[in-house]
């Protein structure tokens, strides 16, 4: 069989929403693809005086709300294919959130691990010398991504104003909050799949302060997730994992525990064996519990092991974890999913917040980010959930079906396409 790549996959998503809107031929070609792209070579001084020549991306995918936005990935199998999925896909996560921007995405191949933090430097200042006409708060505004960190966002922003001779704070984001980043960006995405647990548990009935919960995934998005969970619902962490597989315990397990020997050794997997079992990453995904986050990689959740899945509600920290053909089977016996451009749309939703607040000049208080996020959060996960229900679609066809219908909405408006 024949894989799909990544821009395949997300075409034949949006072909399936596009169905079920009954979207006209043209339209439908105008979404499939990306508005514009931008191929770079990067050349870069090495320590040892040489010069290397780095490929770079940035797509614009499509602006009828607003200007482009997305992170920029540092990574040596970055392709071009990957950057325009990921741009589409961001395209409709802002439009979910009802953000007023549109989807964009960068990468270089390169491996980060490799360079110096000199030849990193040179290489992010080089990229924004390639790109910086293209880019901007007005036009598309790039943010971290894999092994893209604040500080690479602080030297490129400070690259792009010196090449536009003003400070330009708002021309990138995930800044360091010092010079311009915004409080509570850090945990965004985990808090931002809380407030859409809440709601998901709120519809089904579910006591979450009762709940068992297990995480695939205990880095960043999986960490924070644990922690806000016991924090905000006094919920049981019963389960958690990385790469090297899984620990449980039926009680709940000792968070800053997991956490200490994960920075010990590496993995969960050692935590001590008096308070924990040892499980595997499959195992985890069976568990009988009332809510399953994964936070790990993409295809985890399969045909095979769908059926098993006993979990009330699967919320999608990760990009992926869900194929299709487990997301009907999962539809099909009562699952509850929140698709992944909603659950983790924390994260790009508090980089906008840090727009706004570099337009103003203003730094809110975290509790303000907070409020801010939970509203649009809970604003999207009811949307999602009204459509689904009407339209008779599962969750991820109804996340769909609202943010494409808002792009192409702005499209009619701005006179792109036909009104009907
Ligand atoms: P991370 O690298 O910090 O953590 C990933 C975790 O997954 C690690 O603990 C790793 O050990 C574990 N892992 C790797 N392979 C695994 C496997 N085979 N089985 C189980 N666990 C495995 O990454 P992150 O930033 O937490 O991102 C996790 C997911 O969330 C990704 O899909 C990412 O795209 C998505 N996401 C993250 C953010 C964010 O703000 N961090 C935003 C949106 C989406």
């Amino acid at each position: 069989m024949v894989e799909l790549n990544p821009f395949e996959i997300a075409q034949k998503q949006l072909d399936d929403c596009a169905e079920i809107l009954k979207l006209d031929d043209d339209v439908r070609e105008i979404l499939r693809n990306p508005m514009r792209e931008l191929h770079v070579s990067i050349p870069v001084r090495m320590d040892d005086g040489t010069t290397r020549v780095f490929k770079g991306f940035r797509v614009q995918y499509n602006d009828a709300k607003g200007p482009t936005k997305g992170g920029i990935r540092f990574h040596p199998e970055e392709t071009i294919d990957t950057v325009r999925a990921l741009a589409a896909w961001m395209t409709w996560k802002c439009a979910l959130l009802d953000l007023p921007l549109g989807g964009g995405k960068g990468g270089v191949i390169c491996n980060p691990k490799e360079l110096s933090d000199n030849e990193l430097e040179h290489l992010s200042r080089g990229y924004i010398d390639q790109v910086w006409q293209f880019i901007g708060p007005d036009k598309d505004i790039p943010a971290p991504d894999v092994y893209t960190t604040p500080q690479i966002m602080a030297w490129m922003m400070d690259e792009f104003s010196k090449l536009t001779g003003k400070n330009e704070f708002g021309c990138i984001t995930g800044k360091p909050v010092t010079i311009g980043g915004s409080c509570g960006r850090d945990d965004a995405t985990a808090r931002g799949g809380m407030y859409t647990i809440r709601e998901a548990a709120k519809k089904l009935g579910i006591d979450l302060s009762k709940a068992k919960v297990a995480i695939q995934g205990y880095g960043n998005a999986g960490c924070n997730a644990a922690f806000l969970c016991r924090e905000l619902f006094d919920a049981k962490i019963v389960a958690i994992s990385d790469s090297k597989g899984g620990i449980y315990n039926e009680d709940g397990l000792d968070l800053e525990l997991a956490c200490n020997t994960k920075s010990d050794t590496s993995t969960v997997v050692n935590s001590p064996r008096e308070t924990t079992k040892k499980i595997t990453n499959e195992e985890l995904i069976e568990l009988d519990v009332d809510v399953l986050i994964t936070a790990a990689l993409e295809n985890v959740i399969t045909k095979e092991n769908a059926p098993r899945v006993k979990a009330k509600i699967v919320a999608e920290l990760a990009n992926g974890p869900t194929t299709p053909e487990a997301d009907e089977i999962l539809y099909n016996n009562g699952v509850h999913v929140i698709p992944d451009f909603l659950c983790n749309a924390g994260g790009v939703t508090v980089s906008y917040f840090e727009m706004v607040q570099n337009i103003d000049r203003y730094n809110w208080e975290v509790e303000e980010v907070y409020d801010r996020l939970d509203r649009r959060m809970t604003s999207a996960y009811r949307s999602v959930l009204d459509t689904s229900k009407a339209y008779k679609i599962n969750m991820r066809q109804a996340a769909y079906v609202v943010a494409v219908n808002r792009v192409v909405e702005s499209m009619k408006l701005r006179g792109w396409i036909k009104m009907k």
